[in-house]
């Protein structure tokens, strides 16, 4: 058996998908979860590209035990690895990341420089990490339209270079699973030896089929996210790839060192704080995804249950037939719920979680996955929220004109105010917006319940744009005005935390930009 190494970059990569924004504590709490689930490696960000980023990962590289730390770092910037290795210095065990284009398009494109110049950059830059950091990862962006002859040639400077790992990224999500592995395959048989790492995109939904075949050829470690999640079509789904490679370990040889069992409380923290939805056929993690045909006819005296199954949900933390708890449910069985979905409350929380859902057993005939994360979404809120909704009260009708009651705290002063609109949902955000002086653009608004029966709780989901800023809200709750009001909420407390965090840094800089892998 092999050892198959899983680089999970939810944190850098994942969180490029359009209207992503994630609070420092909100990526510590993922990066904590990924280290459960024992991922090899953790990429929290690019630390010269804001202060934000350096706080993360070096916070992440204090506090998160088990997997290796990475950092990215520009190869064209000498100063982004000191940044990138003062950031992850404090992990047991850290990697500088570097990265150059390595196709035509993209050298010409981005850097107009020499097919021997972009080989040089690599060779000095790869030196520069390695007097850092004793491991380095050297990646080749969008490798798969390059010639195999300078991917070659490419791979071979970086190893002499002294990178420890070497990875081939689809950036633009076109190669096919022949194309990979043509690739790996003739850099193993010119450069052998080489540690080599794949990183797919989906754009052509063979995310999945191309890091396989990537290592099926001999790479060894495969770049992933949570969900899937990314710019685009996203990367290359880290459940997915987790529960194909257990299912197969046998017949493709190779190990991963994941537990299992927490491939599904991953995926629903990330879908949670992220507020990116997983569609309910997706593989693994769909609502759906386990499923069978329940009704199915079967032979009268059948013991075993029927083979729909290929791999038991259970062994991937999912426990169906539990998405809805009943009135009856103990604290322990809500306890053990509230775990699985991702949270980690001390006992007195859960007991005090337990009186809320009893309450809402009452009012509720099922209370589900979804219900729960409201009432534990509640209990904690996201720190350091600038804006908070206290109370809401919304008149609408046949007769009346639509009008809003608001009370809010801002940056911790309680104010209120009334106002008119065209509906009840739209009296409240002109209301919210005239409270907080702001006034984004509303570029998307959906309602969608998220839980069967006529008392479904419904999720809100919203997009604002300000100066070019896109950050989505997410609510959910049984009154969809209530809950369109904190969705709202919620979005405004996004785009504070973009403007007051992300670095601009990394745009404004003449020197040295260059696209990503
Ligand atoms: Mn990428």
């Amino acid at each position: 058996m092999d050892r198959l190494f899983f680089f999970d970059t939810t944190l850098r990569d994942g969180v490029k998908a359009p209207g992503t924004v994630l609070t420092r504590e909100e990526k510590i709490r993922i990066a904590k979860q990924l280290a459960h689930l024992q991922v090899d490696v953790i990429e929290p960000g690019f630390p010269a590209a804001s202060e934000e980023q350096f706080a993360v990962c070096e916070q992440i590289a204090r506090e998160v035990k088990g997997p290796v730390i990475a950092a990215l770092a520009r190869a064209t910037n000498a100063k982004d690895f000191e940044i990138a290795w003062k950031a992850i210095e404090s992990a047991a065990s850290a990697r500088l990341h570097t990265f150059v284009p390595a196709s035509r398009q993209y050298r010409e494109h981005f850097l107009r420089k020499s097919f021997a110049e972009v080989c040089q950059i690599a060779a000095s830059a790869i030196k520069t990490a390695r007097k850092l950091s004793k491991q380095v990862e050297f990646s080749l962006v969008d490798a798969f339209r390059a010639e195999t002859s300078e991917v070659v040639d490419l791979v071979r400077v970086a190893v002499d270079a002294g990178a420890t790992s070497v990875n081939l990224a689809d950036t633009v999500g076109c190669a096919l699973p022949a194309d990979v592995e043509g690739m790996v395959s003739a850099v193993l048989a010119k450069v052998p030896g080489t540690s080599l790492s794949i990183h797919c995109h989906n754009d052509l939904g063979l995310a999945v089929a191309n890091s396989l075949a990537a290592i099926r050829a001999g790479a060894r470690q495969i770049h992933c996210t949570v969900n899937g999640i990314g710019e685009r079509a996203g990367n290359a789904p880290l459940e997915e790839l987790g529960a194909l490679f257990a299912l197969r370990s046998a017949d493709l040889r190779m190990e991963s060192g994941l537990k299992l069992d927490q491939i599904y409380p991953t995926s629903r923290l990330v879908r949670r704080l992220t507020g990116i939805g997983v569609q309910p056929h997706k593989p693994i993690v769909g609502s759906n995804a386990f499923l069978g045909e329940l009704a199915a006819p079967q032979l009268a005296d059948a013991t075993a249950p029927p083979p729909f199954e290929i791999i038991q949900p259970e062994a991937l933390g999912i426990h169906t037939g539990m998405d809805a708890l009943g009135q009856d449910a103990s604290l322990e069985a809500l306890g053990n719920r509230l775990s699985e979905l991702g949270y980690s409350f001390g006992s007195g929380e859960v007991r005090e979680l337990y009186t809320e859902f009893q309450e809402l057993a009452l009012r509720k005939e099922n209370v589900f996955d979804a219900d729960l994360e409201l009432l534990a979404g509640q209990r904690a809120p996201s720190e350091g929220s600038r804006y908070r909704l206290l109370y809401l009260n919304v008149t609408a009708g046949s007769i009346s004109v639509p009008n809003a009651t608001v009370q809010l705290e801002v940056d911790g002063e309680i104010v209120q105010d009334a106002g008119f609109g065209q509906g009840p949902v739209d009296a409240a955000f002109k209301t919210i917006l005239r409270m907080v002086k702001r006034f984004p653009k509303l570029v998307r608004y959906e309602v969608n319940a998220v839980t069967p029966g006529a008392d479904a709780q419904g999720e809100i989901s919203l997009r604002l744009q300000e100066n070019g800023v896109f950050v989505d809200g997410k609510a959910v709750g049984t009154d969809i005005v209530l809950a369109s009001a904190q969705a709202l909420i919620d979005g405004l407390n996004k785009l504070e935390h973009v403007v007051a965090h992300t670095g601009i840094s990394e745009f404004t800089e003449e020197e040295g930009w260059l696209p990503r892998l």
